[in-house]
């Protein structure tokens, strides 16, 4: 008898609980965000922490057809595996390095946003063929870039290191709070940008950019003849303020119906017994949990859509499961498919709302699932 193991059958991503990707809507929401900036501007997708949790890969294959001025990571691993995909076009780094990964960073042919001077000596140590550079100024994030209350002091020591291998290819800045209506950060950040812009005075070819999703819908960046336009999470359905266009849903979140019980009244439910059932009621337990990104904060909050219909999530959500109060729903059984985020026949549960019932943001909701979610494109990537 052979001791051999049969080949495993490849495994049904949608067995049990998964992320819908919706490549049309992604490129959509993209082709929409290039239009509202301004006409000569580039499109530089920002593609880091693995795409906004959707999978590098898939964002990039679903958004190359509208050929990007290139791609924004946060760290030189990140544009590494741009590299490993295939990716030939430019990619910029836009945290501050690490001290250490400069060599890394020329050798993949990446280029680095650079906010201190020591950084630049570093790059030039190792730059052994040309590598373009963008300057980052700090107009009030306060997390990186050059102060720009302190330009004079920086100024010259910039002109002369910005020399050699070192090409300056692009400025910019980040603004905190454009997802604010009417606040006044954008205005004085902007104000700072071109006060620093004034004393530098570079070159008219080196690429002027502030806009992240939030700006670029407020158009703050038309002023300054900008080149870039740097999206994210308008690009994967996240909405930008209230008073701001909805982008497209990108994401869904699905998960199986994997026990059904009909219970007495005051049993108990989960960690804590945090829930108790106020009659007869009937439960359904879903094959996902904390340990896939759904939060645990949703405990005994968010709701969840289960034959198009909302019902509420009782007792905590636990590691590997979370549980749904549907009495008086029919129809429901082991198998079923429950949507925690998306859309469901008419009902929809929106990534903003999720968000809320995680006690978090967008950005974390989407960052936060994990690799036990199997990522599926549809329709794939590249249609
Ligand atoms: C992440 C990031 C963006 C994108 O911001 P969104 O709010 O997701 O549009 C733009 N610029 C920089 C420098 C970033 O780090």
């Amino acid at each position: 008898m052979s001791t051999d193991h049969p080949p495993s059958p490849s495994p049904d991503p949608r067995d049990r609980a998964w992320i819908e990707v919706d490549a049309r809507a992604l490129r959509r929401n993209a082709r929409r965000l290039t239009d509202a900036g301004p006409e000569r501007a580039g499109l530089i997708p920002m593609v880091k922490a693995d795409g906004y949790g959707l999978g590098m890969a898939g964002v990039v294959a679903a958004l190359a057809p509208l050929e990007p001025w290139g791609w924004g990571v946060a760290t030189p691993a990140e544009g590494e595996e741009l590299r490993d995909l295939g990716v030939e076009d430019r990619v910029v780094v836009f945290s501050p390095l690490p001290p250490g990964t400069e060599a890394r960073v020329v050798r993949a042919r990446l280029t680095p946003s650079v906010s201190d001077l020591e950084t630049l000596d570093r790059l030039h140590a190792v730059a052994d063929r040309p590598v373009p550079v963008h300057v980052e100024v700090d107009t009030g994030m306060g997390r990186a870039g050059l102060r720009w209350d302190t330009v004079d002091d920086w100024a010259p020591g910039l002109r002369s290191r910005l020399s050699g291998p070192l090409l300056w290819e692009g400025i910019f800045t980040h603004f905190h709070s454009a997802d604010e209506e009417g606040g006044p950060g954008v205005d004085e950040q902007l104000a700072r940008f071109q006060e620093v812009l004034r004393a530098l005075d570079p070159p008219a070819d080196v690429i002027r950019h502030v806009a992240n999703t939030a700006a670029i819908l407020r158009s703050r960046q038309d002023d300054l003849g900008v080149g870039l336009a740097r999206p994210g999470i308008g690009l994967y359905g996240g909405p930008c303020g209230p008073d701001l266009p909805r982008p497209e849903a990108v994401v869904a979140l699905r998960a199986r119906v994997v026990r059904v019980v009909d219970v007495a009244p005051g049993s108990t439910l989960g960690y804590g017994a945090t829930y108790r059932a106020s009659g007869p009621e009937r439960w359904a337990t879903l094959g996902v949990g904390y340990g896939d990104g759904y939060g645990r904060a949703a405990s005994n909050r968010a709701e969840v859509l289960l034959t198009g219909r909302r019902v509420p999530v009782v007792g905590r959500v636990s590691m590997d499961v979370t549980v749904v109060n549907i009495t008086g729903l029919d129809g429901v059984r082991p198998g079923s498919v429950a949507t925690l985020l998306g859309q469901d026949g008419e009902g929809e549960i929106r990534l903003d709302e999720l968000a809320g019932w995680m006690g978090t943001i967008t950005y974390e909701v989407l960052t936060g699932f994990t690799r036990r979610l199997p990522r599926v494109w549809l329709p794939s990537s590249t249609d």
